[in-house]
C-alpha cells in the first residue's frame, strides 16, 4: 500500500499544490465537505479549490453530492474523498510507470552512448557517429559511456515496483 505522504506528492504532481492541500484536508477531516468551507478553512480563494476539485474529481480523487439551497436556488456542492476508487487509481498509475520504465531500459539496451565533456551532452551511437564523434554544439571530441549503472538503477526499479503490484493486486483480488 502506499503511504499518505506518497499518495499526497503523487497528487501534486499530478494537479498541483492546491489539490494537495484541499485533498489532506478532506482526509484529515475525514468528513464530507463544501468547496466554500474548504476555501475558509485553508484560507484559499474559492475558485482555486473549486478548480482543484474538479481535477480531483476527473482523476477518481473525489467525487461531490449536489444539494440545492432552499434559499438562494443555488446547488452547494459538498465534497468527500474516494475511499474505493484511490487504490484502483494507484494501480494503474504504477503500472503506467512500470511500462514507462520498461521501455526506458530497452532504450538504454538497444543503444550505446556518448557524451560530450564539455557541455555534457549525451549522443547515442548513431548520432555520435553523423557527426565524425566531435559534439555539433562545441566541436569536441565524443567520449563513450559505459550505461551499465543507468540500467542496474532501472533494473533494480522494475524489480521493486514489479514486486509490489503483485503484493498489491493480490490485496485487492481476496
Ligand atoms: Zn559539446
Amino acid at each position: 500500500m502506499p503511504t499518505i505522504d506518497e499518495l499526497l506528492s503523487l497528487i501534486e504532481s499530478m494537479i498541483g499544490p492546491t489539490a494537495r492541500k484541499v485533498f489532506k484536508y478532506l482526509m484529515e477531516t475525514g468528513e464530507e465537505a463544501s468547496d466554500e468551507a474548504i476555501a475558509n478553512a485553508l484560507e484559499l480563494k474559492v475558485n482555486d479549490v473549486r478548480r482543484a476539485l474538479y481535477s480531483l474529481s476527473e482523476y477518481g480523487f473525489v467525487s461531490y453530492r449536489r444539494v440545492r439551497d432552499k434559499n438562494s436556488g443555488w446547488y452547494i456542492y459538498y465534497w468527500r474523498i474516494n475511499v474505493e476508487d484511490i487504490n484502483s487509481i494507484l494501480l494503474v498509475r504504477k503500472r503506467e510507470i512500470l511500462r514507462k520504465l520498461k521501455e526506458r531500459l530497452e532504450y538504454e539496451e538497444s543503444n550505446s552512448f556518448y557524451y560530450c565533456p564539455i557541455d555534457g551532452t549525451r549522443y547515442t551511437f548513431e548520432e555520435a557517429f553523423e557527426n565524425g564523434f566531435t559534439c555539433p554544439r562545441c566541436g569536441a571530441e565524443l567520449v563513450f559511456i559505459d550505461n551499465d549503472r543507468i540500467k542496474h538503477v532501472l533494473v533494480n526499479k522494475i524489480r521493486k515496483l514489479q514486486e509490489e503490484l503483485e503484493r498489491e493486486s493480490k490485496i485487492q483480488s481476496s
